[in-house]
């Protein structure tokens, strides 16, 4: 845990502060929302191009292997609540019947819940 406010993305100042929802600067008067976009997280999307957000629905729209065991992700598995991760797999999710693992972006594609 830290109390430490991450510094202002515009001019690097430590002495940022809490402005209710935002964190705010006194040295530029730049505000921001704290965590979002600092680094302008790269846009995850599905193989037609919607973007994905953590919690989302997706099918996946091939067969794909599970790497080091037998099963196999059916095209049309329906996986609810993923979580977008750093990485080759971009998609961190439960798969019903086959349990935790990684997906690749590129194979799911996002359904209304
Ligand atoms: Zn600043």
């Amino acid at each position: 845990m830290t109390d430490m406010l991450p510094p202002c993305p515009a001019c690097s100042s430590v002495y940022s502060y809490q402005l209710d929802a935002l964190l705010a600067c006194p040295e530029c008067g730049h505000e921001w929302q704290p965590g979002a976009s600092e680094d302008a997280a790269p846009e995850v999307r599905d193989s037609v191009g919607n973007v994905l957000r953590d919690g989302d629905t997706v099918t996946v729209i091939k067969d794909l292997k599970v790497k080091g065991s037998s099963s196999v992700v059916k095209v049309g598995t329906k996986v609810r609540g993923i979580r977008l991760v750093d990485g080759d797999h971009d998609i961190d999710c439960k798969v019903p019947g086959i349990g935790q693992m990684g997906l690749k972006s590129q194979f799911v594609k996002k359904v209304s819940d």
